[in-house]
């Protein structure tokens, strides 16, 4: 894992619970990450593994019955670190900090975009609160912008209201609003489900060409590994809100170690599998939110689980088999590299 002197952002320990009437959710149990300086990583696992909440927690945006309930999330700084998790979720300084430092994209831009707003007025406005630009001066900064994600004939476009445009436009819509401040850190949500393949791969290009641009780190929430093998440098899988592997992609497409990444990436359709190859399925469902099967939580569906050692005590703790790539797996424990 990267140290903390080339990451933009560290995640320690992190726990964010739901009280619900019916129980306690543990949506974020226990995260550690670290998100290097200039690069992407990809955060993959099913749905409900605690990706996008550990995401809203670092923006301060967890909505009650949620609660962060432990730990920190450490925004690296060049003069100096800022804790996000001791900062008022309504405060202004983390307030100055979303949208400016930290922006986030969504899979759906009407979460982001106002429908009764204008697009170019829209990113003016972010333009006009994050920095000193003011006026005319944000207008023609919210035009370049518009341009600068392929937007043709943007002084227009920015005339007209969301619904106007197509889904593609208006994904590059959110990606120039979230951009225009220069972030060191953008996190996407599953930024290109919602559009088709074509379309996706612009985007995709269009994300990795800014990132060169703007020098900024990208944290990549996805369940589909085609494109955190397309976009990532660093891969973080998740299993019921903690972090169960986490390497280069290199490593983790070409080598996994835990059985779940195992079983993930065994599901992934092969160019060379032929038609009638069966994609493969990873036995069982995640349990249900309340309860969490002692020892490892991925033991019941797991294929190489071992009795009497995977379900009992606690679920295993992250270490490093070899530098850069940690595995939470009972199997490793023999080749943990002495920190
Ligand atoms: Fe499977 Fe045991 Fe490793 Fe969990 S600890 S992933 S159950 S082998």
């Amino acid at each position: 894992m990267s140290e903390t002197a080339d990451s933009v952002l560290s995640i320690r320990n992190l726990k964010t619970y739901f009280f619900l009437d019916e129980g306690t959710v543990r949506a974020v149990d226990g995260v550690n990450l670290e998100i290097p300086k200039a690069q992407t990583i990809g955060i993959v696992g099913e749905s409900g593994c605690g990706k996008s909440v550990s995401a809203f927690s670092a923006l301060r945006l967890v909505a009650e019955p949620g609660e962060i309930v432990e730990g920190e999330i450490i925004l690296h700084r060049e003069d100096g670190d800022v804790v996000l998790t001791d900062l008022d979720d309504e405060g202004e300084q983390i307030r100055s900090i979303r949208g400016k430092e930290i922006s986030m994209i969504f899979q759906e831009p009407m979460t982001s975009l106002s429908p009764v707003h204008r697009v170019g007025a829209q990113i003016v406005e972010a333009v006009e609160l994050h920095t000193d630009l003011q006026g005319q001066d944000a207008m023609d900064h919210a035009i370049h912008m518009l341009e600068r994600v392929g937007i043709p004939d943007a002084p227009r476009r920015a005339t007209e209201y969301p619904h106007e445009l197509s889904g593609g436009m208006r994904q590059r819509v959110m990606i120039a609003m979230a951009l225009s401040c220069q972030p060191s850190l953008l996190m996407a949500d599953e930024p290109t489900t919602a559009l088709d393949v074509t379309i996706q791969a612009q985007i995709l290009e269009l994300m990795r060409d800014l990132q060169t641009e703007f020098d900024m780190s990208i944290m990549l929430i996805t369940h589909d590994l085609g494109v955190v093998a397309e976009m990532a440098d660093e891969v973080a899988v998740m299993y019921l809100g903690r972090v169960v592997e986490q390497g280069s992609v290199e490593r983790i497409f070409v080598a996994p170690k835990h059985p779940y990444t195992k079983a993930l990436m065994r599901s992934i359709p092969g160019i060379g599998g032929g038609r009638k190859t069966e994609l493969h399925t990873i036995e069982g469902s995640v349990p249900d939110p309340f309860t969490r099967p002692k020892g490892c939580p991925f033991h019941p569906r797991c294929e190489e689980a071992v009795k009497g050692v995977c379900d009992v005590g606690d679920r295993p703790e992250l270490i490093e088999i070899e530098p850069g790539h940690d595995v939470a797996c009972v199997l490793y424990r023999e080749e943990a590299v002495d920190a």
